[in-house]
């Protein structure tokens, strides 16, 4: 699937990706395309960076700003309803969450450059893996080469299912909530069910965890705080039979937590710990918690709220500047807490089913207003804008 430059079709190229999706972490062959298909067009991709990272450097040799502009490409563990002829060739797992579409849009980029390269500074486009787990960003940043880098905007999108087709949804600051999932393990002794004063039942325990868990975001009433519950078992069942025989020994909870602030989300975990540490030494019970797929903040710098809104509204792109952050995490905010930028999204459709859903395709139409939108950007900060294609 990786064609010269002059018969590159990002559609068939996102077309190629959605079947053959890869987990987070293990996105070696979707690299090895993305890798090919830059080679293909004459350029001399870093691959391999936090794992299987990518970055492709168009260096004008001018003096002038660094831009970074990032697409993920990992794919999620759903098995795909997919009624079109590219469904997922892998069992079990999808790109449920379009970033199939976001990798196609960067590379329609990448061709644009070959031709329309820079005028001043730099521009680097950056494909990342793994963000569904919140680590490829992070792993991506520690390589020296890309850690010692002077960026002076990052870009990135997302498409959202929800909003009309195309149209730019953003707002400054906050733009994507901070996250994490907890695991929480109550270890007590298990006894006779006849004789439970014999034994140690974290029962008690496990729904005052639930309760502390549910009634969090109370403790914080000024910002955006929100806690679920997503999972809750106590004591053993034999082959999914229930042992009414025993009493329990044994209680795990798993939540996810969010709120708009990274700070916010650091003392909503340590009250977590506090509290139930304190709840189970009252109750001699033993506590295991474990934190899981943290996500800071993604947080935009208000100038370049302004270029995305200036340039999408000269392109003549719908734009919705949205009180509220989204709910969802996004570790672009791990670029976006190093290097100033903004990141937002664009409307995949009212009606389009929702991201992480069995029947989610991304739009094809998104690739082109996304790489508009992008290339727009880059002729403002890189250009002569006189050259623009899209005018
Ligand atoms: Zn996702
Ligand atoms: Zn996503």
């Amino acid at each position: 699937m990786i064609t010269p430059i002059d018969s590159f079709d990002p559609i068939n190229f996102r077309h190629f990706l959605h079947q053959y999706p890869e987990l987070s972490q293990h996105e070696r062959q979707t690299a090895d395309v993305i890798n090919q298909q830059l080679r293909q067009f004459g350029l001399v991709p870093k691959a391999d960076l936090g794992g299987h990272g990518i970055v492709v450097e168009f260096d004008s040799k001018n003096p002038g700003e660094t831009s970074l502009f990032r697409a993920d490409f990992d794919a999620l563990p759903i098995h795909e309803n997919a009624c079109h002829h590219y469904a997922s060739r892998h069992s079990g797992i999808m790109h449920a969450c379009g970033h199939d579409g976001h990798t196609a849009s960067l590379m329609m980029v990448a061709k644009y450059l070959c031709t329309h390269p820079p005028v001043t500074g730099r521009v680097l486009l950056l494909f990342q893996p793994a963000e569904e787990t919140g680590s490829g960003a992070t792993a991506m940043l520690q390589e020296p080469w890309l850690a010692q880098q002077h960026i002076d905007n990052v870009f990135a999108y997302h498409n959202l299912p929800g909003y009309p087709l195309n149209t730019v949804v953003i707002k400054p600051n906050t733009f994507a909530c901070a996250s994490t999932g907890v695991i929480i393990e109550l270890f007590g002794k298990t006894s006779h069910a006849a004789k439970p004063e014999n034994g140690v039942a974290p029962t008690y325990a496990m729904m005052e965890t639930i309760k502390l868990i549910q009634q969090l975001p109370e403790q914080f009433p000024d910002v955006f705080a929100l806690t679920t519950v997503v999972h809750a078992s106590l004591g053993e069942t034999a082959q999914g039979k229930a042992t009414f025989g025993t009493a329990p020994g044994y209680a795990k909870v798993l939540a996810t937590l969010r709120s708009d602030s990274s700070e916010t989300l650091l003392m909503m975990k340590s009250l977590i710990e506090q509290q139930i540490a304190a709840q189970c030494q009252q109750e001699q019970l033993g506590l295991k918690v474990s934190w899981q797929e943290w996500f800071n903040a993604a947080v935009n710098s208000q100038p370049h709220c302004q270029q995305v809104i200036h340039q999408a509204r000269r392109l003549g792109l719908p734009v919705n500047i949205v009180e509220e952050p989204m709910r969802w995490s996004e570790d672009v905010a791990e670029f976006l807490a190093k290097w100033p930028g903004a990141m937002f999204c664009l409307g995949s459709g009212e009606q389009h089913p929702q991201l992480h859903n069995p029947d989610y395709d991304f739009p094809d139409a998104l690739i082109a207003t996304a790489s508009q939108l992008f290339c727009a950007l880059i002729e403002e900060k890189h250009g002569n804008m006189s050259d623009m294609p899209i005018d």
